[in-house]
């Protein structure tokens, strides 16, 4: 089967910019038909079953980690790399400040790039498990799915000596089944609480202006910040992340007088 044909981003599969939540729900609704047979039985209707795969607050389908009442505290974590022409670059901004910061990995990746992947986990980042080759696991198969993920663990373990604890869903996407194979297999899942259209927009400032947003409404809320930003791209190598790294330099030196940067183990006794 092909992928499914929704109305999101490239990146990580929000709704378009400027779409609203009803046109995501209306869009997603032709490539979940399938999915939807499935779950008439729980009795949820169609936006509902759009709303608890794909939307990073929902916790429908099953808990997963986004952010403690620890409004004090912001995990920046970079999702899509390693990417050789811009995860350096960042890393070399993050130790400058001496920030630390969660790394969620395309396994095919970090397999081409090793040396990035050590180059990561020896900075002191922490290293999670973003799929193999970034499918949508809500349309996956179940056989195929445990493999995208146990062959991604795996292959992080092996490369950065560390055992992987957490599990980001390629575009936020999950099923229970998702959500209960990840805890099969000692993964925390992992969503957010801020994001923004990194992928595709190319100003450093509204990238940072959006997610300055979204930190200040989680510290509102009594929250701490899981802000997701893309050091790579999933669908090749190489992408230019320039803007996004740049947006993560400015959210590091506007918060690091005021928030305490974490990685996310910081926070695993909050997610069981
Ligand atoms: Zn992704």
């Amino acid at each position: 089967m092909g992928a499914p044909r929704m109305k999101v981003c490239a990146g990580c599969g929000r709704p378009a910019p400027g779409g609203t939540l009803g046109e995501m729900i209306s869009a997603l609704e032709t490539g979940w038909t399938a999915g939807l047979a499935t779950f008439a039985s729980l009795g949820l209707a169609a936006g509902g079953f759009a709303y608890a795969s794909l939307w990073p607050a929902s916790q429908i389908f099953g808990a997963t980690l986004i952010a403690p009442s620890r409004p004090g505290e912001l995990a920046l974590t970079f999702d899509d790399g390693p990417n050789p022409a811009w995860t350096p670059q960042l890393l070399d901004m993050l130790a400058a400040h001496e920030v630390k910061a969660t790394f969620f990995l395309v396994g095919r990746y970090a397999e081409s790039e090793p040396e990035l992947v050590r180059r990561i986990a020896a900075a002191g980042h922490l290293v999670g498990n973003h799929s193999w080759s970034h499918p949508n696991l809500a349309l996956t198969a179940a056989d195929k799915m445990r493999e995208e993920l146990t062959r991604t663990s795996q292959t992080l373990e092996q490369v950065a000596g560390a055992p992987v604890r957490f599990f980001r869903p390629p575009f936020g996407a999950r099923r229970p089944l998702v959500l209960r194979t990840a805890r099969e297999l000692g993964l925390i899942p992992v969503l957010w609480n801020g994001i923004t259209n990194d992928w595709s927009e190319p100003s450093e400032e509204r990238i940072a202006a959006s997610l300055t947003r979204s930190i200040e409404q989680a510290g509102r809320r009594g929250r701490a910040a899981n802000i997701v930003l893309h050091d790579g791209g999933h669908l090749a190598l190489g992408a230019n992340r320039g803007p996004s790294v740049a947006a993560a330099g400015r959210l590091v030196r506007q918060y690091k007088g005021s928030r305490q940067f974490v990685t996310l183990d910081a926070w695993a006794a909050t997610a069981n």
